[in-house]
């Protein structure tokens, strides 16, 4: 019952972001419109980080659609006092590809914590992409999981498969069957290609230093060291040491699939000043 319960209530959550951000609905760039006037057309790429990163980058930020940048700046302010509850509770192509790395047994999934170093290669990843605007080729929204999913869910909605390009179909099947089915957790892309992902976990990472800010924390002397949760980590953000659980605040998405499956109630969502009082 409690599985149906968490599970219901985050496919809710994955709707709630589908219908908010993708078309054809976008209640997110037609609630920002009441407020606000914006003459950008409407789509995915408007509420999207990328577009405004891209833009910082080349100098023309000023040339950023209003909702664009508001997007932007709430991804930043919730990511710093909240986490990236955005990836972790809102994002349908995140959730997609979860869903398809939870179909096979482990022995046909490829751990990528254990062969490559991750991090540097999630952080890299954004570094590369920023200086690749800089340099001048451009925003490659053709090899974006989070277009892709909705152009092919579109397709299922609407039948509209117009303009689909190579290059997103390779994206598509790249983040959800190479990086989603065949890879443990399900998270690949998120792990390693997503800036927006990446973007929110940066104010995750300084959100350390804001007094009340919020983030899974292990109480340690409930840990009994099952790594229970370690295995269930979309985002293999949690290690064991000396068998307790440690989560990585650079790697975490606010999933709560950790909080949920220890079987001590070991862990939980609080603030840091709450951490403070034990
Ligand atoms: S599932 Fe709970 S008890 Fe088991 S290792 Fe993780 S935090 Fe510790
Ligand atoms: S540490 Fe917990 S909340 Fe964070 S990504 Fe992993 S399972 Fe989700």
């Amino acid at each position: 019952m409690q599985n149906l319960t968490y599970n219901l209530k985050r496919t809710v959550g994955y709707i709630v972001g589908f219908i908010l951000f993708y078309e054809p609905f976008m209640f997110f760039n037609q609630i920002a419109s009441t407020f606000i006037t914006d003459t950008s057309f409407s789509s995915i790429h408007v509420p999207c980080a990328r577009i405004p990163l891209a833009n910082i980058v080349t100098g023309e930020w000023l040339a950023t659609s209003t909702i664009s940048l508001i997007f932007c700046l709430l991804l930043a302010v919730t990511s710093l006092w909240f986490g990236p509850l955005f990836c972790g509770k809102l994002c349908p192509t995140g959730a997609f590809s979860e869903l398809l790395g939870s179909l096979l047994p482990d022995k046909y999934k490829i751990d990528w914590v254990k062969l490559v170093p991750v991090l540097p290669l999630r952080y890299g990843f954004l570094i590369g992409f920023l200086f690749s605007i800089w340099l001048g080729f451009g925003i490659p929204c053709t090899y974006c999981n989070y277009y892709s999913f909705e152009i092919f869910i579109n397709l299922f909605l609407t039948e509209y498969f117009l303009n689909t390009l190579s290059s997103l179909i390779a994206t598509f099947f790249l983040a959800n069957v190479f990086l989603g089915l065949f890879t443990k957790g399900g998270r690949g892309y998120c792990l390693f290609i997503c800036p927006v992902g990446t973007y929110n976990s940066l104010f995750h990472i300084f959100g350390r230093f804001v007094p009340g800010a919020f983030a899974m924390q292990v109480r340690k002397n409930a840990c009994i060291g099952c790594t229970k949760c370690a295995q269930n980590c979309p985002m293999r953000a949690i290690t064991m040491h000396e068998r307790q659980a440690t989560i990585d605040r650079r790697l975490c998405i606010i999933c709560g699939k950790c909080a949920h499956g220890c079987p001590k109630q070991a862990i939980c969502y609080q603030s840091n000043l709450a951490k403070e009082k034990k």
